[in-house]
Parts: structure tokens; C-alpha cells; sequence
């Protein structure tokens, strides 16, 4: 156990992990303090996809950012990850959705994210699994990729450490001690840690640790999402771009030879009481033949009788109200700051979000515009029951939100 740190980051996941490695690169002496197996939880369980056409310019550039660090994330941290530039595809199967893409494409050009209209025939090309009865428009973003999500957290908490940060697995925050002037201290089972500045990255559990440090509410709501992969098929490769259907929720990829599915069922599970680990959360394989059921004119693969699960997994992401992240000062807490709000998309920004951390607690402000994902954009709190119906149509109408409509 150390006795005092610069900053105290509270979990390990994409986003402590990054945020601890920016900072000891700034030279912050940094503890992450970690109540499992560092980045155990729900980061390894990702699907490890980007998606950088965002709904708004400034949510786009942090988007953007982040691929550019995961292309070069080797390089910059001397740790491994496997990363697969294989470009995406976006299926629009309604009217209504095809004019999102239009806006998407504009939007890209914007900010300088190639993305482009193709005709059904080159997205057939390009995947050649895709049937193409019911859809009416495409677009291709050529620079989209997918990681390995447990190789992320991982090598950010190993090249921090590399820098000087003190990794604490199997160490939880216990409580906070809170002076006049803000946050003095953090206690663990091992002792106090004096510091005057904590991250709440704590994942599913982050709304309990704004609570310890003080804050009077933090309106995200941890929600289930869960993804299989197939045993492999014939002609599927790593060249495959991944694929996404609008009014579906849908989303495909190759992974060691098979497809993996994932999506946003209407009705996800939030649950009241959180486990102490992801492993212990209940999962419904169900949910997802649903959602393979429902893109079957696209996807006709998973209908075969023959497809194999290799794979079933599920974890604990954060929803908010308007399906953007909650990053920055903690409101209420002087020297507290939150990552949380991953609305599922958290482990593939995450080196940016980290970055714009570091920078901010650093040097006051972050590089890249970060007002879109304030903690304290939503004003007063809501009460309960509307914030989980208002994070679970964000999740339900994950695709429309990302894409900049009103997610409700
Ligand atoms: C099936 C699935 C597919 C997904 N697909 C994608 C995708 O394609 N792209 C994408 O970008 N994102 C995706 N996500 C979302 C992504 O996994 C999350 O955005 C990301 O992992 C969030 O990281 P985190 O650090 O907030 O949470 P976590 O990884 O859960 O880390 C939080 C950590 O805090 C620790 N902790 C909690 N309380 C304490 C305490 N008191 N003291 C010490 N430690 C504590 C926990 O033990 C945990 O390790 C997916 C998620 C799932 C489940």
C-alpha cells in the first residue's frame, strides 16, 4: 500500500486504465486502485468495435482521435493489442434511415471522416455473406476498425506502470475522506491513500462511488448487453468489414474464423441489484437469437441450423439519458472527475477520453471540446424510474441516437 498519490484512479477498465496511463505520462505520480483482476469486468467482454460518425462535430473528433491512437497504440505504449482496420458497413432498411446516412456521409466530410454512399452490389462485395433483400441504403467508412478489448486496458495499465503508476488488483476503494477544500483522501482495506484528486471509473458500480465521494446523484443506469460468436465458418475471414443494421440494433463482425453478433433489445435488462462481478450476471442467448432472427433477410448465415456458439458473453455498460458519455469534473466534489456514461461504446474511445482527462486535471481543459459529454449537462436530477426508461430508450434506439436523432 503506498501512502499518498497525485491522483487515485478508481478501476481499471478502458477507461481508468487509459486515464491512468495519460496521466502518468504527463508525470502524475498515479494508484489505480482495482477491486477484482485489473480490467476483469466489462471492458474484456466488449465487442471492440469504433464507430466514429457521431451526433454531434465534437463527439466525431473524440471518436476520431481514438482510432488514430488505437492504430497506433503499439508504437505509443510498447504493448501488444490486435487491431483490424476492416472498415464498416451501415444498413439502412427504412426510408427514414436512409436519410440518416445521408447525414452521416455529410457529417464525416465535416470532420474528415471518410465515409461514403455504396451501392448495395460493392456492400455485397465487400461482404460477401450480406443478403440484400430489404435494404435501401449503404454507406462504407473505410478507417472503422475492431480491437481485441481485453488487450486495451490491459496494455494501458502495463505501460502505466511502466511510467511510474502504482497498480493496486484486489484493492477497492472503500471510502473517501472529504475536507473543506475538497477530496483528501481515499481509504482502501490496506490503509488511506492522501490525495487530493479521484476518477470514478468504476464501470457498472460508478453511480456508488459518486455516492461515497459525495455527489448528489450521477444519472447513468448499468444495462446488459450481450454478444456470441460462432464457431467458425467457411469463408469467413478478418477481412470481412463490420456490419450494422439501423432499425435492427444489430451488429456483426468476424471473430476467430466465425461471426459475432451483438444488439440492443428493446427491453434490456437493468438491473436493481448489481453483482459484485460481471461473471455472476445473468445472461439470455435468447435475446440475441431474437435479434439474429430479426436482420434474418440480411444475415441468412445465422439461421442455418448448423451455426455453432462458441462463445456467449455479456457485461455491464452504462447507459445515459442521451446515449452520450459522462466525462469531467464530478459536480459537487472538489477534485473528484468521472468517466463513466460508456453507453456501450466506451472501450473504442477510451484512449481519447483518457487523454482529454489527463489534459484537463492537467493543464485545466482538455484539447478536444468535451462540453457535449459534461457531467452536469442534465441539470436537475430526474427521479429514478423516468432516468430508467429515458436510458432505456437511448439503448433501444442505440443506432438513431449514435447517429445524431433525438434518442428521447
Ligand atoms: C457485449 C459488449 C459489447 C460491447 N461492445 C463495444 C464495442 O464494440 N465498442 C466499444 O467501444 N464498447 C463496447 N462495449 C462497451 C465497453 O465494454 C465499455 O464501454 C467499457 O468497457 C467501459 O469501461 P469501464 O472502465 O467504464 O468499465 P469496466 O471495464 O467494468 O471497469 C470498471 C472497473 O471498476 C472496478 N471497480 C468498481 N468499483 C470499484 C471500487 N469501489 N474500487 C476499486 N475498483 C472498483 C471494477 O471492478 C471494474 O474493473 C461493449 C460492452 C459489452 C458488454
Amino acid at each position: 500500500m503506498i501512502a499518498s498519490a497525485d491522483v487515485v484512479v478508481v478501476g481499471s477498465g478502458a477507461f481508468g486504465a487509459s486515464a491512468a496511463y495519460h496521466l502518468a505520462q504527463r508525470g502524475v505520480r498515479v494508484a489505480v486502485l482495482e477491486r477484482a483482476a485489473l480490467a476483469s469486468q466489462t471492458s474484456p467482454r466488449a465487442a471492440g468495435l469504433t464507430s466514429q460518425i457521431r451526433a454531434t462535430p465534437a463527439l466525431t473528433r473524440l471518436a476520431q482521435r481514438a482510432v488514430t491512437k488505437l492504430a497506433a497504440f503499439g508504437a505509443e505504449t510498447g504493448q501488444p493489442l490486435r487491431f483490424t482496420q476492416s472498415g464498416a458497413l451501415k444498413i439502412a432498411r427504412t426510408d427514414r434511415d436512409a436519410e440518416q446516412l445521408t447525414r452521416e456521409v455529410t457529417r464525416g466530410a465535416e470532420v474528415g471522416v471518410p465515409i461514403s454512399l455504396v451501392s448495395i452490389a460493392e456492400a455485397r462485395r465487400l461482404l460477401p455473406i450480406l443478403g440484400v433483400r430489404g435494404i435501401v441504403a449503404v454507406t462504407w467508412s473505410p478507417t472503422d476498425c475492431n480491437v481485441e478489448p481485453s488487450e486495451l486496458p490491459l496494455g494501458y495499465c502495463r505501460a502505466a506502470e511502466k511510467l511510474g503508476a502504482v497498480l493496486l488488483p484486489h484493492t477497492a476503494a472503500t471510502g473517501f475522506e472529504i475536507g473543506p477544500r475538497g477530496v483528501e483522501g481515499v481509504r482502501t482495506p490496506g490503509g488511506t491513500i492522501a490525495t487530493r484528486v479521484v476518477v470514478d471509473a468504476a464501470g457498472a458500480w460508478a453511480r456508488l462511488v459518486a455516492a461515497a465521494l459525495g455527489a448528489s446523484s450521477l444519472p447513468v443506469v448499468p444495462t446488459r448487453h450481450q454478444l456470441l460468436i460462432t464457431e467458425p465458418i467457411a469463408g469467413v475471414g478478418p477481412h470481412f468489414p463490420i456490419a450494422r443494421v439501423i432499425d435492427a440494433n444489430v451488429y456483426v463482425r468476424h471473430e476467430r474464423g466465425g461471426l459475432m453478433l451483438g444488439g440492443y433489445e428493446p427491453d434490456p435488462l437493468q438491473p436493481e441489484a448489481l453483482p459484485d462481478d460481471v461473471r455472476a450476471l445473468p445472461l439470455d442467448v435468447d435475446v440475441l437469437w431474437r435479434l439474429a432472427h430479426s436482420v434474418r433477410e440480411q444475415f441468412p448465415i445465422f439461421q442455418d441450423p448448423s451455426i455453432r456458439v462458441a462463445e456467449h458473453r455479456g457485461g455491464l455498460p452504462t447507459m445515459t439519458m442521451d446515449d452520450r458519455y459522462l466525462v469531467g469534473p464530478l459536480p459537487g466534489v472538489t477534485g473528484a472527475w468521472v468517466m463513466s456514461g460508456c453507453c456501450v461504446g466506451g472501450l473504442s474511445v477510451s484512449p481519447a477520453l483518457g487523454e482529454a482527462i489527463a489534459e484537463w486535471i492537467v493543464d485545466g481543459a482538455p484539447a478536444l471540446d468535451c462540453s457535449d459529454i459534461s457531467p452536469t449537462r442534465f441539470g436537475a436530477p430526474v427521479d429514478e424510474a423516468r432516468l430508467r426508461e429515458r436510458c432505456r430508450h437511448a439503448y433501444a434506439t442505440h443506432y438513431r441516437a449514435s447517429g445524431g436523432e433525438p434518442s428521447g
